[in-house]
């Protein structure tokens, strides 16, 4: 049996990862993986989380299993931070799942369950886990145009133009907050006017937010999954712990469903459970239990918000940095974009064979397609990828 498998695409973040590890040279930068790093260079455990494991380990009397589908503790309180007031929480049914990819992977197969035969939509381009997972399911894709590869910021013509062909039951997967891969987000009336396209095409929104407080924070970059949960019937959301609170290797993460039809969130939330029994069961409860720690104590909470704000502004001030070296350099506002995009990432619009002259003239690691995490600069690296972009003709 086994001699039947073919080998899987490798993943090309992980090897570049590996790439990098080979290089011998000491001033090598690696703007590769989507982990949050500090000037140091290291993806520190949050305060919080680590004062909410001092205690969990003094407090926990069990490690018995929670419900199928996780601690409701945590559902509530993932609920009011990403939705706020928007939604009660009758009208929610929720998940822990492993990580925002585990919700992602719930949330399509709820999807396949309820309507096996509707297309999802997804940005172009997108977190190439959407398109594989989708692939791997057997369900139908398609593109719509996101990013403008000139000016770098969202084409949001294209995009209204290609999700004016969406039809009734289609899904269509946003990025919550700080794109990934590109940096480039909407704005809030752009957001207002999706919302309403989606609502008259009759499409169901499924939004992946797994940056909520790396963008313009916490409030603001949850602006547009409120929006849509206010103005749409129903809709998903994969929310991912992984960055906001450093918790990547807990496996954190929520899927939650909002409809404005209460009397349907009962059958939701027995579906959620359903499918987390048919997957593995009980979710992993660690991580979840600490984010529920932290948000809910009041200490806790301001200091998490304290050092999650400090991450925000240290990444903003980077882009800053970045986009005057360049300006400097070039003697034209043409990388003002880096200060314009949120997020970790920003799509730099440099070719493969730029990227890959970078990589071997500056031993600067980004991914082929030129998105660079930019939280893997400092002021020391910052000068040495503004040369790099110059002598690579970007
Ligand atoms: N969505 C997007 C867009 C992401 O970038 C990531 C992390 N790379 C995730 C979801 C999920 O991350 P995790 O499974 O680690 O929580």
């Amino acid at each position: 049996m086994l001699e039947n498998l073919t080998a899987q695409p490798a993943d090309k973040i992980l090897q570049l990862m590996q790439m990098f590890r080979e290089d011998p040279r000491s001033d090598k930068i690696d703007l590769g993986v989507g982990v949050y790093k500090n000037a140091e260079g290291q993806t520190p455990v949050m305060r919080a989380v680590k004062a909410a494991e001092r205690q969990l380990w003094e407090v926990e009397t069990t490690k018995s299993y929670t419900g199928l589908a996780g601690d409701p503790g945590f559902h509530a309180a993932m609920a009011d931070l990403v939705l706020g007031k928007t939604a009660d929480a009758g009208q929610i049914a929720a998940a822990a799942t492993p990580g925002g990819t585990g919700a992602i992977r719930q949330g399509l197969e709820l999807i396949r369950m309820a309507a096996p035969d509707a297309t999802i939509w997804l940005s172009a381009p997108t977190w190439p886990n959407h398109p594989s997972i989708i692939k791997y399911l057997g369900m139908n894709m398609v593109e719509y145009r996101y990013f403008d590869a000139e000016t770098r910021a969202v084409d949001f013509n294209g995009m209204l133009t290609d999700l004016s062909n969406v039809k009734p039951g289609d899904v269509v997967l946003l990025h919550g907050c700080c794109h990934n891969p590109t940096g480039a987000n909407m704005n809030a009336a752009q957001w207002q006017e999706i919302a309403a396209l989606l609502l008259a095409k009759q499409a169901v929104p499924f939004v992946d937010i797994a940056y909520q407080g790396f963008g313009d924070g916490l409030e603001a970059d949850a602006y547009g999954v409120r929006r849509l949960a206010k103005t749409l019937p129903e809709m998903l959301i994969a929310a991912s712990c992984s960055k906001n609170f450093g918790v990547y290797r807990e496996r954190t993460g929520l899927l939650m469903t909002v409809t404005q039809d209460v009397g349907k969130t009962a059958l939701n939330q027995g579906t959620l459970a359903f499918l987390n029994r048919q997957n593995y069961s009980f979710p992993p409860d660690h991580g979840a239990r600490l984010v529920t720690m932290v948000l809910t104590d009041d200490a806790l909470r301001a200091d998490w918000l304290s050092e999650l704000e400090d991450v925000r502004l240290g990444m903003l001030k980077l882009r800053q940095q970045l986009s005057d070296a360049l300006r400097k350099r070039t003697g034209s506002d043409r990388f003002g974009f880096l200060a314009d995009h949120r997020g970790m990432f920003s799509r730099l619009g440099a070719s493969e064979a730029q990227v890959q002259a970078m990589r071997e003239s500056h031993g600067i690691y980004m991914v082929s397609d030129s998105r660079m995490n930019i939280a893997g600069l400092n002021e020391a690296s910052i000068p040495i990828l503004a040369d790099a972009i110059v002598s690579a003709g970007v």
